[in-house]
C-alpha cells in the first residue's frame, strides 16, 4: 500500500500534468492520420455515388481531390515500386488458368458509356468476369468443394470494403474490395465476395488473399448467374479521374497461384 504522503505525491503530479495539458494531449485528443481520413472519405463518396445522394458533378470534383491527395500521401511507397512490379501480376482466382476462367475470351469487357460518378447509368461493363466451375451455382467449386480464394492482382492499399451485403440489398457489387496501387496510380475493384478478409487501411502484396468467391450482388445472386469474380481496373489520369483499362492480355499472362501454394 502507498503511504499517504506517497499517494498525495501522485495526485499532485497528476494535477500538474493535467494543467500542462500533457495528459489531455496524449490520451484524449485523437490524432487522425491524413491517409486514414482520405480512406474514410473514399468510402463515404462511393456509398453516396451508389445511393445517388451526390450529383455526378460533385462526385467527380470530390474524386479528383481525393486521388490527388492519395498520390501525395503514398509517395513514400514509390521506393518499392521497381521491385514490386518486377514480380508481375497474379491471376485473382486461385488455382485457375486465366484462359479457362476469363469470361467470353475477354469480350466481357465493354467500357462504352462508363460513368463512375453516375450509378444510374448501367449499360457498360468495363471489367472482366472470372469464372469458376460451379454447375449448381452454390458458390462452391465443384471439384475442390470449397469457396475459392480471391487473390490480389497487384499490391496496394485497401480503400474500401463491404462485407455485410444481404439479399435484400439493391447493390450490384454485393460484398466487394477496392484497392489503390500508388506505383501504377490505379484503382482495382473486386466484387461478389462470399467473405472479405481484408480491412480498409491495410496494405496487401500481389497474391495475398482478399477473401472468398461468392454470389453476392443484385444480379450475381440470381439462379441464372454463373459464379464469378468481377474484376475492374481503373487508371487514374493526370487530372485525377478514373479511366477503365482492358487488362485481358495482362490477365492471360498473369501468374497462377495453385491450390497448395502460399
Ligand atoms: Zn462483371
Amino acid at each position: 500500500m502507498i503511504p499517504l504522503n506517497g499517494a498525495w505525491h501522485f495526485i499532485m503530479l497528476f494535477i500538474a500534468m493535467l494543467q500542462q495539458g500533457s495528459l489531455l494531449r496524449k490520451e484524449y485528443v485523437p490524432v487522425i492520420d491524413p491517409l486514414e481520413l482520405n480512406i474514410q472519405k473514399f468510402q463515404t463518396l462511393y456509398q453516396n455515388i451508389g445511393d445517388s445522394t451526390i450529383t455526378p458533378d460533385s462526385a467527380e470534383a470530390a474524386f479528383k481531390a481525393l486521388f490527388l491527395d492519395f498520390k501525395e500521401l503514398t509517395q513514400t511507397q514509390l521506393a518499392n515500386c521497381e521491385e514490386d512490379l518486377k514480380k508481375g501480376y497474379v491471376f485473382p482466382v486461385r488455382g485457375y488458368s486465366p484462359r479457362l476462367s476469363i469470361g467470353g475470351r475477354g469480350r466481357g469487357y465493354r467500357p462504352k458509356d462508363f460513368n463512375f460518378f453516375d450509378s444510374r447509368i448501367r449499360k457498360s461493363h468495363p471489367a472482366h468476369d472470372l469464372f469458376i466451375r460451379d454447375r449448381d451455382n452454390d458458390g462452391i467449386d465443384d471439384v475442390m468443394c470449397i469457396h475459392v480464394d480471391i487473390l490480389a492482382y497487384t499490391s496496394g492499399l485497401v480503400l474500401g470494403i463491404r462485407e455485410d451485403w444481404t439479399s435484400a440489398s439493391q447493390w450490384r457489387g454485393g460484398n466487394y474490395v477496392w484497392i489503390y496501387n500508388p506505383c501504377l496510380n490505379a484503382l482495382m475493384y473486386y466484387a461478389h465476395f462470399h467473405t472479405v478478409d481484408v480491412k480498409p487501411g491495410q496494405w496487401v502484396k500481389a497474391g495475398d488473399i482478399l477473401g472468398k468467391m461468392g454470389r453476392t450482388g443484385f444480379n450475381a445472386q440470381q439462379p441464372r448467374s454463373t459464379t464469378h469474380l468481377h474484376f475492374m481496373y481503373l487508371n487514374i489520369t493526370k487530372e485525377g479521374l478514373p479511366e477503365p483499362v482492358n487488362t485481358y492480355t495482362q490477365l492471360l499472362n498473369s501468374r497462377v497461384i495453385d491450390w497448395w501454394e502460399d
